[in-house]
């Protein structure tokens, strides 16, 4: 073949990529809050794992044990879900990666 192929050269169905998924790169990059969890307020009633779009809430044998910040991208869903006061609140991502 001559030069670069044509539209006639593409096979049916073009170029058929590898799909991909999030397990293999962190959507918490962009996050410019995260939720901040406090063990001792939380009840375990797992609303925030059941609203969090991302699954980036962190539950073992019913219980929470907390947030997986590399997929949590700060939606605060978490927060205004949580029945708790308390047990769970937005803070700056720069202040919280301070300190
Ligand atoms: S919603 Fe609040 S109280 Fe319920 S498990 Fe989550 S942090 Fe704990
Ligand atoms: S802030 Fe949003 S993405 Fe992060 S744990 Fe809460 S609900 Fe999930």
């Amino acid at each position: 073949m001559k030069g670069k192929p044509g539209w006639k050269d593409i096979p049916r169905g073009g170029m058929i990529l590898e799909a991909g998924n999030a397990a293999t790169y962190h959507t918490g990059d962009w996050r410019s809050q995260r939720p901040v969890w406090d063990p001792e307020a939380c009840t375990h009633c797992l609303f925030c794992w059941i609203y969090c779009p991302d699954s980036a809430v962190r539950v073992v044998e019913g219980r929470m044990t907390g947030i997986d910040l590399d997929y949590c991208k700060g939606c605060g869903i978490c927060v205004n879900q949580c029945p708790k006061a308390g047990a769970l609140k937005m803070v700056p991502e720069d202040t919280a990666a301070a300190g």
